[in-house]
């Protein structure tokens, strides 16, 4: 029997008393500001019980993790077609890069870098204006949370917008190859400020449910797009930290720069981890320990 509340109370405890807590991300200038001794947790389990720890109730910015919500989202609507325009392999690289851009015809390797996230919300946009996107996209964040509170803060957005300019070079580079069909800067606008949604880990960690699959899974999209997002949440969630993150965890995750986590144990579990500080590969640097610790606590993994 897994004492879930021993675990994750122990996981709190020990890194609340960790020293090194990695460096918070200052190329947005907003969330620069935020303070690095933060860390909570949140375990949302396929039967409906809650644990949690630590600073679980503080909102942070979820930046790269609102790229699962607009794959789960895309998907829905263009279905396979969506994989004519962003690829499904690691990149290797950072996740801002440019570099495989230029020598793959303007096709992402994957939704989860910056390229390929842009790629998607792009597909999500079409015909639409930017703010009917993002009440769309709202509004699946916010059923999937259960949760109408959950919202945008638009000084992380307008922090992001006037410091945004790879991502805005990387969407034109796209756009000049046919990747893009929205202008560019709608699309950016409109990716900007689904980084900037705000959730605690309790609320993140509700919002993940869907991707536990079966019952626990609410039937939000359907059980094949439950298994794509989450191969892609395993080879891909972490950047080129993604090999470093499946061999030390054994789950499908998706980081965001906010230095939130959100992991899935299929059919058991969904979990959220915060902490602002980051590695040297852009994620949460307690985080992504944290899950390290739980896995191996709990035994829960995919490969074995
Ligand atoms: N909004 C961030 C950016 O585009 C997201 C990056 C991340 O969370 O990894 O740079």
């Amino acid at each position: 029997m897994i004492d879930l509340n021993a675990i994750v109370s122990k996981i709190g405890a020990d890194m609340a008393a960790m020293e090194d807590r990695g460096r918070v991300a200052d190329y947005i200038p907003q969330l620069g500001r935020v303070d690095p001794q933060q860390f909570g947790m949140a375990v949302v389990t396929a039967a409906g019980d809650t644990y949690q720890t630590g600073h679980a109730s503080t909102p942070f910015s979820i930046q790269s993790v609102s790229k699962v919500f607009t794959l789960a989202i895309a998907l829905g609507r263009l279905g396979e077609a969506l994989w004519k325009r962003v690829g499904v392999e690691p990149s290797g690289h950072a996740f801002n890069s440019i570099l495989q851009l230029e020598t793959e015809a303007g096709i992402p390797r994957n939704p989860f870098i910056n390229a390929g996230a842009l790629v998607v919300t792009d597909s999500i946009l079409a015909g639409h204006a930017p703010r009917e996107t993002l009440g769309e996209i709202l509004r699946f964040v916010r059923m999937s949370a259960g949760d109408d509170s959950i919202h945008i803060n638009r000084n992380v957005a307008a922090s992001e917008e006037a410091h945004g300019h790879l991502n805005r070079a990387l969407a034109n580079f796209m756009m000049s190859h046919g990747t893009l069909q929205n202008a560019p800067d709608l699309t950016c606008g409109t990716y900007f400020h689904q980084c900037a949604i705000e959730m605690n880990c309790l609320q993140l960690a509700n919002a993940g449910r869907f991707l536990m699959g079966g019952n626990a899974g609410q039937n939000l999209i359907s059980a094949e797009k439950v298994r794509r997002i989450n191969a892609l949440m395993m080879t891909c969630g972490h950047y080129d930290g993604s090999g470093e993150f499946a061999f030390r965890v054994g789950l499908p995750g998706k980081s965001g720069v906010g230095g939130g986590i959100l992991l899935i144990v299929p059919g058991k579990a969904s979990v959220a981890v915060w902490s602002p500080g980051l590695n040297r590969r852009g994620n949460s640097r307690l985080g992504t320990m944290a899950m390290e610790r739980l896995a191996n606590a709990t035994g829960w993994t995919v490969f074995v």
